[in-house]
């Protein structure tokens, strides 16, 4: 099989060609690079490796499950091979002296790591348009985003590109742009998947997520970089389920809880009516369908650019010119100054510190930070609350509305409300992904899967079930 073939095919069923020897992983990476430099105008990418590189890397790759499969990560992910800009100038060009275990895991299962990809600034954003790099356009339509701020990894899998790429989510920046982009994306359990290399935002909400093609990819994708790390404190050291051998499981005896607080009367019709067919289709396959409240979800908005811009303004304070930034040419002190300025933080960025500073100020402490604190636990406890009622899965829309057009939400109040069904999983810790249920406008819709902590078995056995009943009907 030459390589261009191997693109169409799973992840799972691409490395098992390489292993047989009916296809050659330089081959396969080569094809992807090649389709990544003809859809250039998508700018996914900050970074592609060069083809030299790539050639020699899919050579030597480990004989692992993911031997020779190329794969996208995003540029807040630290490598060794290419730079980790984070959408920013202020680490333009900047290499890590290290990896992250993520991409160390990926590396050891024979993965071969193509490109680093664009995001909002130091992933603050939903759109990516807030990209020191410009902005990455829609595949499925060029005049929209991709969605953010996990924008170009999303793109990368929708274009083709690859069928397994990498982000990280704070407050939904995996599930959004796999819902704009018409792909799966997961943010699995906090404390499930290794932090350490992935350039810090919001510490207590930042996770690494993976996008797949299919649910199947999204469960490899997933597996491979799971797992306790001595080298993040917040990993737990449980077993890692099987997940693709759990998706396989029929439904019968599966609660899916319908929280009436992710349906408000506002909710765009089309999209409801979409989350109800897929409903309906888990009803079908023999889940069973729960109505239930998750009484603190409008909290989550508040609370969450609270507590993320004041993580984000002690996190970002290393930043400054003297131990990352722009780098001294010269001892000329203004010079370096002046450079610090001129390729300094973005408008976005700029306002999460200011806002993240003011709630933690003397004074502002007990009003805003210590009370969102407390609102936080109330949001935990009500998905704690559900899931030991007997309920396995949460089913909601993932976004309000479909991919919007480039600049129509300028107001920063505006593109925040983007995460308004995915803040709360990243508030409580819990796994949830989002899928492909079908077109609106002939936009992808994504419906979101929400589950116990740990419990990404149980979400992916409902988004495998789901994703092959729709069929062709999850994009159509
Ligand atoms: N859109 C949210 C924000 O701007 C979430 C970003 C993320 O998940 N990294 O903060």
């Amino acid at each position: 099989m030459n390589g261009e073939g191997t693109l169409d095919l799973s992840a799972s069923a691409t490395a098992e060609a390489i292993l047989a020897q009916s296809a050659s992983a330089p081959d396969v990476v080569a094809a992807a690079r090649a389709r990544a430099e003809s859809q250039a105008r998508l700018n996914a990418f900050i970074t592609l490796a060069s083809a030299d590189d790539l050639r020699a890397a899919a050579a030597s790759a480990p004989a692992g499950v993911l031997r020779g499969v190329p794969i996208a990560v995003k540029d807040n992910i630290a490598t060794t091979t290419l730079s980790t800009s984070c959408g920013s100038r202020i680490l333009d060009g900047w290499v890590s002296p290290y990896e992250a275990t993520a991409v160390s895991k990926l590396r050891a299962a024979g993965a071969v790591i193509i490109g680093k990809t664009n995001m909002d600034e130091f992933a603050m954003g939903s759109s990516t348009e807030n990209s020191a790099y410009g902005p990455t356009l829609n595949p499925l339509d060029l005049t929209r985003v991709p969605g953010g701020s996990s924008g170009g990894s999303a793109a990368a899998v929708a274009a083709g590109i690859c069928r397994i790429s990498y982000g990280s989510e704070t407050g939904g920046s995996v599930r959004q742009p796999a819902a704009f982009c018409g792909i799966v994306g997961v943010k699995p359990t906090y404390g499930r998947v290794s932090r350490f290399g992935l350039v810090a935002f919001a510490s207590s909400l930042d996770h690494i997520g993976v996008f797949g093609k299919s649910v199947d990819d999204a469960a490899l994708g997933l597996q491979v970089i799971a797992g306790h790390d001595t080298r993040d404190a917040t990993t737990v050291d449980t077993p890692v389920d099987d997940y693709r051998a759990e998706s396989a499981k029929p439904l019968a005896g599966l609660v899916v809880g319908v929280p009436t607080e992710y349906f408000p009367v506002t909710l765009d019709e089309r999209i409801r009516a979409r989350c109800h067919r897929a409903i309906g289709v888990l009803r079908d396959l023999g889940a069973e369908i729960r109505t239930v409240s998750l009484p603190h979800t409008d909290y989550a908005i508040p609370v969450y650019y609270i507590l993320a811009p004041a993580e984000a303004s002690s996190n970002l304070a290393r930043f400054d010119g003297v131990r990352y930034g722009p780098r001294a040419e010269s001892d000329d002190l203004r010079g370096m100054y002046e450079r610090t300025r001129s390729h300094g933080f973005g408008p976005e960025v700029t306002r999460r510190i200011i806002l993240g500073t003011y709630v933690l100020s003397q004074g502002h402490y007990d009003a805003y930070y210590r009370k969102a604190m407390l609102v936080r636990e109330k949001i935990t406890q009500d998905f704690t609350k559900v899931f030991a009622g007997g309920v396995h899965v949460l089913f909601t829309p993932t976004t309000p509305s479909p991919a919007f057009t480039f600049g129509s939400k300028s107001d920063p109040l505006e593109m925040y409300l983007s995460d308004i069904f995915t803040a709360t999983a990243n508030l409580a810790g819990v796994p949830a992904m989002s899928q492909p249920i079908g077109l609106v406008d002939g936009l992808p819709v994504g419906g979101q899967l929400l589950a116990g902590h740990f419990r990404e078995a149980d979400m992916f056995r409902a988004a495998y079930a789901l994703e092959k009943a729709l069929g062709s009907e999850a994009l159509s």
